[in-house]
């Protein structure tokens, strides 16, 4: 599968071509967007076009040397960073910086570097050298969760293209791509947030489905004591379901404000659209801001690495407000 054949991003990708085949191609790209997004994989693409040796406008043939070494992993003009650490260091750039200087036989050299955002000042700085004066036939393509995290000197060198969230018809693509049927209301499409990669992980995921019907259930149940131990212990034994359960908690409190505003075409759970309709009369918008600004603090709280049990017991207690 090539460049064109990606599903979504049109108009980044429709960017990069056009600058490609007019051969205004940049030395440098930055792609940024949330983890599972698909900047690697986008970043290859772009790799596999701008290494194809063949005219741009035919680009990526999928026939020369340069695509067909690309696919089996062995193009030896291409050139991958990953973090090893906690950050990219400044001995890993420096590899690019000892090797951009050696003239390929043919076409250009791309080096891919992965969470660009996690390299040190240092680093950076020292690959702002190669920026400043690239060499004619290199291009270096980054990827980073948070774009404004880069040195501003960086920044300003480079093409920034920044990511969007697909819709739910190129999710149901991207599903179906990967052999995942994807039937209408399919949860994996809904509650993906346009994000592909978690879309994939929550698609024919059981466990997912049975937490969001007990948190659910919990939720519009009036007579929460007697149920209130049950989902206390499942959440306590699942780790994965706490996470999920904040998910599906938001959605639901989001769709229940939509009704109140009088807006119920686009809920998430519109197969529980008529208990969302019960509970949203038993609540104000205020309340519902309240309880999802108390889901953030948990949340935040479990990104500072809070007690498991005590994050599960911040839940519950928010639920029964
Ligand atoms: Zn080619």
């Amino acid at each position: 599968m090539s460049i064109l054949d990606f599903i979504g991003q049109k108009e980044v990708i429709g960017r990069f071509i056009d600058q490609f085949r007019s051969g205004m191609a940049s030395h440098a790209y930055v792609l940024s967007g949330p983890p599972g997004i698909g900047k690697k994989t986008l970043a290859r693409k772009m790799a596999q076009t701008l290494l194809c040796l063949e005219g741009p406008d035919s680009a990526p043939c999928g026939r020369c040397r340069g695509c067909r070494s690309f696919e089996a992993g062995l193009n030896t003009n291409f050139f991958q960073i990953v973090p090893e650490t906690r950050s990219v260091l400044i001995d890993q750039v420096r590899v690019i910086l000892d090797d951009i200087t050696v003239r390929p036989a043919k076409g250009r050299k791309v080096y891919l570097i992965q969470e660009a955002d996690r390299m040190t000042p240092q680093a950076q700085n020292c690959l702002l050298k190669t920026l400043e004066d690239p060499p004619p036939y290199a291009v270096i393509i980054m990827t980073a969760g948070n774009f404004e995290s880069l040195l501003i000197t960086i920044r300003s060198r480079v093409v920034h293209f920044r990511l969007s969230r697909y819709s739910d018809e190129e999710i149901r693509m991207i599903l179906e791509k990967h052999g995942k049927a994807s039937p209408e209301g399919d949860p994996a499409v809904v509650y993906s947030e346009g994000i592909p990669a978690r879309a994939l992980a929550l698609s024919g995921n059981k466990d997912f489905v049975k937490t969001r019907e007990l948190v659910l259930s919990y939720l519009f149940d009036d007579e929460k004591d007697m149920a209130d131990l049950e989902l206390n212990q499942y959440l306590s034994a699942n780790r994965e379901a706490l996470a999920d359960c904040l998910d599906i908690l938001e959605s639901a409190w989001r769709d229940a404000m939509l009704i109140l505003c009088g807006k119920t075409g686009s809920l998430i759970n519109s197969d529980k659209s008529d208990k969302l309709m019960e509970y949203a009369k038993k609540n104000s918008i205020q309340g519902l801001i309240e309880k999802i600004e108390e889901l953030n603090g948990v949340r935040s709280q479990l990104r500072r690495h809070i007690n498991h049990q005590l994050a599960v017991d911040l839940v519950t207690l928010a639920l029964h407000k």
